[in-house]
């Protein structure tokens, strides 16, 4: 038996599951998690070993990969000076100039520990803010596992089957209005009969939770266009994709402006981190300067900032993001190619360095396209490229990530691979 094997084995005897976070539990391919040990650039290596070219990146975090030298060596250096104070610091401060500086909706941002908190919080401020209680989100998306939003929560809850979560209650659940993602028509619908009500329109910007799914031509502007018209607070989830598909997300990549922006992953360079902020006259709500209560004992953590800046100023360097661009397009190309060699039908989404295939004739669009994916096929195609020493997400609904680190090689290698599951497979 593997050590691997063996890890599992003691874990799901005093861990749910097995795990700490419900998707590294492999229960939508089968079989055991992968224990990992460590990691270098674009590679991962587990408990026995073996060493992967890795797509999960941690689910988003590792724009640079695994161990970049600088953030290891910000780490080392802020680490001998006390890991937390309950005090403001210097890198705080740092963090907060640098993120209000590039991402275009930011005046002032407070900073969290996780995604989760900062949705959670953000939705808070917009009611606050606007004296509403309703809040609209969209089939698939996912915004952490707070009450009020988990609901058709995309990737975790897809994968188990879950509808929604017991334990959420049915007034935690009832002020949010769930409606399929890209379909303007429908919001604009609900909008002209009792818009009023809305204190916030939430949502991934490009979808990363159903699998990518990127946003129609013209959707984003059609949101910011209705939630203005009815003073309801358009917050842009861009937990995934900030820092990501831009250095000012999803926001500057598309030119839409959002009210309020949702950060974590990325910014947190691989240390627990998430960030909420927008305009000053909403942010002013929060507490000290505001009534809205909202508050951490580890917020803004000495070490979590300072990895965080290392990989925030690194993205800033000339041609960080056209080279991930480059390698995210060169991904899709050949992945394309690779799974025409075979019968199955595919899918291939993304947008720069997220991507997906989809084992479902196209287009892929919402929640509802993503499901008719064949997900016999893809959990027999995840067995094969992890043979093959590629690992990617255990679920259909996950987005990969591309590093910059990623070698052409890496991606050939991934190609080769891929090509041969769809030669094999035939018609199915
Ligand atoms: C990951 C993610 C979250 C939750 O962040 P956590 O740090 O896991 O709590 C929220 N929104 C989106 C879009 C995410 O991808």
């Amino acid at each position: 038996m593997d050590r691997s094997a063996r890890l599992m084995e003691r874990a799901v005897k005093r861990l749910p599951g097995g795990v700490n976070s419900p998707v590294r539990a492999f229960r939508s391919v089968g079989g055991d998690p992968l224990f990992m040990s460590r990691g270098e650039g674009s590679r991962v290596f587990d408990a026995d070993g073996n060493s992967y070219i890795d797509y999960v990146m941690s689910y988003g975090p590792l724009v640079l990969g695994h161990a970049h030298p600088e953030v290891v060596r910000v780490l080392e250096e802020t680490i001998k000076g006390g890991t937390t104070f309950g005090a403001p610091t210097e890198l705080e401060v740092e963090m907060a100039e640098l993120v209000c500086d590039v991402v275009p909706s930011m005046e002032t941002v407070r900073m969290t520990n996780s995604g989760t908190e900062a949705t959670m919080s953000a939705i808070r401020v917009a009611r606050g803010f606007t004296g509403r209680d309703k809040i609209l989100k969209f089939d698939g998306n996912y915004h952490g596992h707070g009450d009020a939003l988990l609901v058709s929560a995309g990737s975790g809850v897809a994968t188990l089957g879950l509808p929604d979560s017991p334990g959420v209650t049915r007034g935690a659940a009832k002020d949010t209005t769930v409606l399929p993602y890209n379909d303007l028509a429908s919001v604009r619908a609900l909008f002209e009969e009792r818009g009023e009500e809305f204190a916030a329109v939430i949502l991934e910007p490009v979808g990363g939770n159903m699998g990518c799914v990127p946003p129609d031509g013209g959707y984003l502007e059609g949101l910011r266009e209705i939630t203005r018209e009815y003073g309801t607070v358009l917050i842009f989830d861009e937990v995934m994709t900030g820092f990501r598909l831009a250095r000012g997300g999803a926001q500057e990549r598309f030119g839409v402006t959002p009210d309020m922006t949702c950060l974590g992953k990325i910014i947190g360079g691989g240390l627990p981190v998430g960030a909420f902020g927008g305009k000053r006259e909403i942010m002013e709500m929060v507490a000290p300067s505001g009534p809205i209560y909202q508050a951490g004992t580890l917020s803004g953590n000495p070490l979590a900032m300072a990895a965080g800046l290392a990989t925030v100023r690194a993205t800033g360097e000339p041609g960080f993001y056209e080279g991930l661009e480059r390698l995210g397009a060169r991904w899709r190309t050949g992945m394309s190619e690779a799974a025409s060699a075979g019968e199955r039908p595919f899918t291939i989404n993304g947008v720069g360095s997220m991507v997906s295939i989809f084992f479902a004739d196209g287009p892929v669009t919402d929640f509802g396209s993503a499901a008719r994916s064949d997900t016999k096929a893809f959990k027999d195609f995840f067995w094969h490229m992890l043979r093959r020493g590629i690992y990617l997400a255990p679920s259909q609904y996950e987005a990969g990530f591309i590093s910059r680190v990623h070698s052409d090689e890496d991606l050939d290698r991934t190609f080769e691979a891929a090509r041969e599951w769809f030669v094999a497979a035939g018609k199915g």
